[in-house]
């Protein structure tokens, strides 16, 4: 029988997120021939956006578009994305491992009855039998697992998975009613953005992070000038932060954001594993320290022993004439 796969959508900035289209990719790798495909899109003034979304399922795009979704709140995003699920019967619903999917994955899981399996990285299917791997212990092991019985409820972290390519046909678009709970329990009364930079940072191909190393905020304007050549979202240590040089909305770690970037680019960190454990998964890891016992240096692919405020410009000197040429 035909199962239904269901991806949620996630907005950011006026813009589909990555993510989405990860998932896309990721439930792409899981289905069989003949199962459904749809996606859910949530928002405020997000219906041009469905055309976007449309020309990667194949199914339907169901699209929620209402003042009371302006600025995310879980109570009402949960209710207007029950309200669709139900009527869909899905065998599985994917999320980003984001912070809206981590919030509502759970809430939808317990609703549905559902297992959950979370901050997938990889998919492995042989046959009917489908395996999801995810990180533990701060990324030291990984764990393989695999859904028993009854509906699943996936998420995916950013940056692991392709991106979907079009579809032959664009998905239908269904606009679905909704009417907001009568009274929230919770309101968003204002939402104030610390931004990293112009990139964002969970989502970012490159990532140029400073830690104490730094030693000010305006140690961080080398980094900023090499992530402005390469288009890269700047990060930081939690040494960096604590120290005032920047803002929490950049900390990486086991206690601030999760990147796996292609290109991860650590300037004065020392490589303590709760900071290991926010970007060891970054598929090329080049440290720059200028202490060679760094334990940065055992998970770089590429060490450059020096001072950051001497290697650092040079880099961005290089690449100036790399990309323009
Ligand atoms: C419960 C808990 C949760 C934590 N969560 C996180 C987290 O989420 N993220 C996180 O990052 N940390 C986290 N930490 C803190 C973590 O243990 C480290 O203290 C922190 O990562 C150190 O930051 P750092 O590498 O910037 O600083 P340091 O360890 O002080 O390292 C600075 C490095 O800069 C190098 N350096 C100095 N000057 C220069 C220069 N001019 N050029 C080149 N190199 C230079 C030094 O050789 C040194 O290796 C957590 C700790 C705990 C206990």
């Amino acid at each position: 029988m035909s199962k239904t796969y269901v991806v949620i959508a996630e907005v950011r900035g006026g813009k589909l997120r990555q993510v989405t289209l990860e998932a896309i990719q990721a439930v792409a790798s899981v289905k069989e021939n003949g199962d459904q495909v749809a996606a859910i899109l949530l928002g405020h003034q997000v219906s041009a956006l469905a055309d976007d979304l449309a020309r990667f399922v194949s199914g339907q795009v169901l699209v929620v578009d209402h003042s009371a979704l302006e600025a995310y709140n879980s109570e009402a995003y949960f209710a207007a994305l029950t309200g669709v699920l139900d009527t869909l019967n899905p065998h599985a619903v994917f999320f980003g491992h984001t912070a809206e999917g981590r919030d509502l994955a759970p809430m939808v899981a317990a609703h549905l009855n559902a297992g959950q399996l979370s901050d997938v990285i990889a998919i492995e299917k042989s046959g009917a039998d489908v395996s999801y791997n995810r990180p533990l212990y701060a990324g030291k092991v990984f764990e393989k697992k695999r859904f028993t019985d009854g509906p699943q409820v996936v998420t995916i972290r950013p940056n692991n998975f392709p991106s979907a390519q079009a579809c032959a046909s664009p998905a239908e678009i269904v606009k679905k009613d909704y009417a907001p709970p009568a009274a929230l329990r919770s309101v968003v009364k204002d939402v104030v953005r610390k931004t990293s930079g112009k990139v964002d940072l969970t989502e970012a191909k490159i990532v140029v992070s400073g830690g104490r190393g730094v030693k000010s905020s305006d140690g961080f304007k080398p980094l900023e000038q090499l992530a402005e050549v390469l288009n890269a979202a700047v990060g930081a240590s939690r040494g960096a932060c604590d120290a005032g040089y920047c803002d929490y909305a950049m900390q990486i770690g086991q206690t601030g954001k999760v990147v796996t970037p292609e290109i991860y680019i650590a300037c004065g960190i020392s490589g303590a594993i709760q900071h290991l454990a926010g970007m060891s998964q970054s598929r090329i890891i080049i440290a720059i320290n200028k202490d060679p016992e760094a334990p940065i240096f055992k998970v770089a692919d590429y060490g450059i022993v020096g001072d950051l405020f001497d290697v650092v410009p040079l880099l961005t000197e290089e690449f100036k004439k790399a990309l323009a040429g």
